[in-house]
């Protein structure tokens, strides 16, 4: 790194100011005076107009760009390092331009919220530690002990100040009283120097490493020969494909501990702390204190702290959600994105970057390694392992070689034929009257983030398509129509199946609760815990459940997609998927692939100890090939198929979804806005032919979900042709976005949710 004092005084800093407050970028120019250091991504001071405003110095230059005079001086530092890494001030500009939003909203991701305006203060504590002579502790101690002769109450500070650490005064006082006057003369006489100390409010008690390493298993000793040389070179880029118990964990262990062995630091993403409470005490247990935890839960205090251990290099591991793929790790060594198909690595709201873009873009400007890692991953990330993007990597052996759960699909039609009209099978029923009585544990699972039912035939099994998008019509109860979430095609019930002609079609949906309740119905005196939106909305809630669940009180959890992973539950013998079709019928064209993931994870929780698994998934669908693949665990098989569905249905990576969303307390005005955005959008195209060929379709209409928190939503759809040429249109709108309207417009690209 250059010296910053060389690299900065004396020059012109472009300083982006009030990043907090401001959705546009403010960037001026300021004069940095002769003598203040600085470098890019220090907070500063700076005179704005009458006021004093926070800001971010972006970059240096020779030229002011303005009159000589009219520049003002930086006024001081914030603090006396850059709050925003050198290269995250480099990566918050990539995201800026590929979300097109506001550089200053991607800065902001940088460091914690309470940094700014110094609203958090630091806690200290007084601390005493014998001061360094030219030849040592020793010396000191001797010439102090000297001078203390007749003063008892010196000479024991001095016997507890002799191994040359700082003590906390407040631990002093415990072992001799009122230490406080002694201490200040040893410190006026040179032998002791007393200090303000930080403390760090820490979310975990300290703790030293106390886990000792297994030994590697063949396949983890494989990926190893390939990731370590790589963090070595400094680089590499892998997708990890390992089954479920393959023990990827273990693999990201040796690997941060090669990085620590170099002074390097590591970032483990992980899709959500509190579902995966193994993941940090394992690395808690390995490296202690080493590891810090970054996640939305902690409070303001315990985040900054974290921050800061990170950021003045006594915390060189970070485990954290999403957002801590910004963590400030300098002299970083490797990006592990651990289940890297989970959709909450793409930020809901703006700047929506996506945590693996941002984790590989990083790696790859700080000559880091990164792994992506997943049983199943996504369908976007495995393409790129195949073109070659990622080195893949494969496990395939479960670490303690337990079997993999035996998987059986019901047919649910033919349950309906034989006159079951419950929502449990026959099979279902029998497994779990067994695993009940062998005195074992189960779990129920129903995927019902969907928030609408679909349509289906509850003879054929047929679930009712838009014919122009290939996604599933979305029930809506409230005009009694069938919509399409991605054209805004609508129609009413059909009369009869278009497949078999029967008039059983109905709009299918359960919920948990119905599910927890025909359980009590059939077993009223075994345990259930139900867990779901509903039931874990309070602090602890989730943890009372759990552990209502692995104390083996309750013997059956009813739950949706937030028990399918992440734990270990050593008596699960069963796992069921209630309704497998629920997650397939989403009005979205992601739906395949979720399905798929969601039952290959869930298959993965039952029988981890020596005692074998057994899974039911339930489905009006038996033939569909996410299905089959997720019975058979075979994501190969899956993958052909999906990718080129996507390949003949237009669907990403080969395009990508862009809406302008429109947001606003009247109907009227989103509306209204909407309407123009669209026909600014038409004539523009229509002024662009070749253009206007890589636009699949664009449409305005009502949001599917037409009102949120009061607000009404209208939007502007596009599907365009993954090209470098529609980048242009990208521009285009994010131009429209930012003028002025009388309602709030985002621009979304490639959104998780569409809702
Ligand atoms: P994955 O994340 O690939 O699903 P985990 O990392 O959760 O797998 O590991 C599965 C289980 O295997 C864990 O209980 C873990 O402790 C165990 N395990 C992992 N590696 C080893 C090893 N080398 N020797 C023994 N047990 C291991
Ligand atoms: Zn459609
Ligand atoms: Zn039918």
């Amino acid at each position: 790194m250059p010296d910053p004092a060389e690299a900065s005084a004396g020059r012109y800093a472009q300083v982006i100011v009030d990043i907090a407050s401001s959705d546009t970028d403010r960037v001026f120019t300021y004069r940095v005076p002769q003598g203040m250091a600085l470098l890019p991504g220090t907070r500063v001071s700076v005179p704005f107009g009458k006021r004093t405003l926070e800001g971010i110095v972006l970059s240096f230059g020779d030229d002011p760009g303005m009159p000589e005079e009219r520049v003002k001086d930086i006024l001081r530092p914030l603090e006396d390092y850059p709050a925003v890494l050198p290269p995250l001030v480099d990566l918050a500009r990539e995201i800026a331009r590929d979300t097109r939003t506001p550089l200053a909203m991607a800065l902001r991701l940088m460091f914690p919220a309470e940094m700014r305006r110094g609203r958090v203060k630091i806690r200290t504590r007084a601390t005493a530690r014998l001061r360094t002579g030219e030849h040592g502790i020793q010396e000191t101690l001797d010439a102090a002990l000297a001078a203390s002769a007749r003063a008892p109450k010196r000479r024991l500070l001095l016997r507890l100040l002799e191994d040359g650490l700082s003590h906390p005064v407040e631990e002093l006082r415990a072992l001799a009283r009122d230490p406080l006057a002694a201490l200040k003369a040893l410190e006026e006489e040179g032998f002791v120097t007393l200090a303000e100390e930080e403390v760090f409010r820490s979310p975990y008690p300290d703790a030293g490493p106390v886990d000792r390493d297994p030994a590697l298993t063949a396949d983890q000793r494989e990926v190893l020969s390939e990731i370590v040389p790589a963090i070595r070179s400094g680089g590499g880029r892998f997708l990890l494909h390992g089954i479920t118990g393959s023990g990827k964990t273990e693999v990201y262990i040796r690997a941060a501990r090669e990085c620590l062995s170099r002074a390097q630091g590591v970032i483990v993403l992980i899709p959500e702390i509190v579902l995966t409470p193994q993941m940090v005490s394992w690395f808690k247990g390995r490296f202690g204190d080493v590891a810090a935890v970054l996640h939305s839960r902690l409070s303001a205090g315990e985040r900054y702290d974290e921050w800061r251990r990170i950021r003045s290099g006594h915390a060189r591991i970070v485990i954290g959600a999403r957002s801590a793929v910004f963590a400030p790790v300098s002299n970083l060594g490797l990006i592990v994105v651990d289940e890297e198909h989970e959709a909450s690595y793409q930020a809901e709201n703006a700047p929506r970057y996506d945590a693996r873009e941002a984790a590989a873009s990083r790696a790859s400007r700080e000559g880091a390694a990164l792994i992506l890692a997943s049983a199943t991953p996504s369908v976007l990330t495995f393409a790129k392992a195949r073109r070659g993007d990622l080195m893949l990597l494969e496990m395939r052996h479960r670490a303690q070689s337990q079997p993999l759960a035996h998987v059986t699909v019901v047919d649910m039609r033919e349950e309906l034929r034989l006159g079951n009209r419950g929502m449990f099978s026959t099979l279902l029923h029998e497994r779990l009257a067994e695993c009940l009585d062998r005195g074992q544990q189960a779990m129920l699972f129903l995927n019902r983030r969907g928030y609408a039912p679909s349509v289906m035939c509850r003879k054929c099994g047929a679930v009712m398509k838009c014919p122009q998008c290939d996604v599933n019509l979305t029930w809506h109860q409230a005009d009694r129509m069938m919509h399409c979430h991605y054209c805004g095609l609508r129609g009413g019930l059909p009369q009869e199946c278009p497949t078999c002609g029967s008039s059983y079609i109905k709009p299918v949906g359960v919920g948990t609760q119905k599910v927890e309740e025909e359980f009590r119905r059939l077993h009223p005196d075994v345990g259930v815990v139900r867990l779901d939106m509903d039931t874990t909305s309070g602090k602890d809630a989730h943890q009372i459940l759990l552990d209502r669940f692995r104390s083996g009180e309750a013997r059956v959890m009813v739950g949706t997609q937030m028990i399918a992973k992440g734990h270990d539950f050593p008596q699960v013998t069963l796992v069921a998927a209630v309704l497998a079709d629920m997650s397939l019928h989403l009005p979205d064209y992601r739906s395949e692939e979720r399905t798929f993931q969601l039952l290959t994870q869930l298959a993965g929780r039952a029988g981890r100890a020596d005692m074998p698994g057994e899974v039911v998934i339930q489905t009006y669908a038996p033939e569909h090939f996410a299905i089959q693949a997720a019975a058979k665990q075979d994501y190969r098989a899956f993958f052909e198929t999906e990718f080129s569905r996507r390949r003949d249905k237009l669907y990403p990576p080969f395009t990508m979804m862009v809406r302008l969303l429109c947001e606003h307390a009247l109907e009227d005005t989103a509306r209204g806005v909407s309407s123009a955005l669209y026909g600014r959008l038409k004539d523009w195209l229509a002024q662009r032919p070749a253009l206007k060929k890589r636009v699949i379709f664009f449409r305005e209409d009502a949001s599917p979900i037409k009102r949120i928190m009061g607000l009404w939503r209208t939007q502007v759809l596009l599907k365009l042709l993954e090209h470098p040429e529609s980048g242009e249109v990208l521009d285009f709108l994010k131009q429209l976005s930012e003028e002025t309207w009388p309602c709030r417009v985002s621009l979304e690209i490639n959104p998780a949710s569409l809702a």
